[in-house]
């Protein structure tokens, strides 16, 4: 186990072996308890896809299974605002890790109003607010939606209701968050418009596949190749690569580095989305979090699928 690869990949071997390795560890892990649609989720649950450039899925488990993607979200409006709004986003949001909690409050005072990143909770509230200029909120809720069934090609994807529902019900830090911002003048729309796609956006629910898919235009420098369609340049898709590198697992994005060295974007769910560069889109799911609030049993799947394809980006 280790990243010397001489052999070709056997893809099919590796994410069936990963998941065979995967399974007596079912269940390890915290499930997300702040809202009880995700609290009862059965944490015994394991997906893994692989979608290599040209397409091809390889898969394993419950990678048919849906899932609420919440934070993994962030990466898709944050596509979008750039595509929307170009470099200027980075007058509102910052680009550097946090190193703080994921929903931390402290920080955004000591900067003004000014998150340090789209994919903390202000940041990417932030940044939900920048792409509702010239929208209601009900019209960006379904641009969200058919932007992900378009990267996934496929029209299945829904949002769950009652997910957002109840983030909406319980979701006072955010609620503060949004004002915070807006009492530093920091969002142009009412707190009450941006939370309401915010929470409606972390309420999609994708499987594995799906989620693989819609990421694939990250792993082909910006275009999809589903679809042949470009979706950002490839400089933009190698930014937002960056980005999820360095933050995307809230203030656990240096261990996710460090073990699996891959740019990657996860939420309370227990998703991963996961790109190799070149190479492949992979997402993973398991609900059970490590201490940072990421998949305990997808952090440690990835690890393993990075070291035994030489994927990480680090790798010589
Ligand atoms: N809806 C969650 C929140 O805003 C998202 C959490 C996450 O996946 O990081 O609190």
């Amino acid at each position: 186990m280790d990243d010397t690869h001489s052999a070709p990949i056997d893809l099919a071997t590796i994410v069936a072996g990963i998941y065979e390795e995967m399974k007596p560890r079912l269940g390890e892990g915290k499930v997300a308890d702040y809202i009880p649609q995700l609290a009862r989720v059965d944490p015994a649950q394991f997906g893994l896809a692989v979608v290599t450039i040209d397409g091809t899925v390889h898969s394993a488990g419950d990678a048919a299974v849906p899932f609420s993607i919440q934070s993994i979200s962030k990466a898709f409006t944050l596509t979008l605002a750039l595509g929307k709004h170009g470099e200027s986003i980075w007058r509102r949001v910052g680009r550097e890790p946090s190193g703080s909690a994921f929903n931390s409050i402290v920080q955004l005072e000591a900067e003004q109003g000014k998150p340090r990143n789209p994919f903390i909770n202000a940041g990417a509230i932030a940044i939900t607010d920048l792409i509702l200029a010239g929208h209601t909120p009900k019209e960006l809720i379904g641009e969200i939606l058919r932007f992900l069934r378009y990267l996934a090609n496929d029209d299945e994807i829904v949002i769950d209701r009652d997910v957002a529902q109840s983030e909406a019900a319980t979701g006072f830090r955010n609620v503060a968050l949004a004002n915070f911002m807006r009492s530093f003048g920091k969002l142009d729309h009412p707190a009450e418009h941006v939370l309401g796609v915010y929470f409606h956006q972390c309420a999609i629910a994708m499987n594995c596949i799906q989620l693989a898919r819609a990421g694939l235009f990250l792993a082909n420098g910006g275009t999809s190749p589903l679809t042949g369609h470009s979706v950002v340049s490839r400089q933009r898709a190698k930014r937002i690569n960056a980005l999820m590198l360095t933050c995307g697992h809230y203030d656990g994005s240096g261990d996710f580095a460090y073990h699996v060295g891959l740019p990657g974007k996860s939420g309370v769910g227990g998703g991963i989305l996961a790109v190799a560069p070149g190479k492949a889109s992979i997402a993973v799911w398991s609900p059970g979090l490590n201490q940072n609030g990421n998949s305990l049993l997808g952090s440690l799947a990835l690890e393993k699928l990075a070291s035994r394809t030489g994927w990480s980006v680090f790798a010589g």
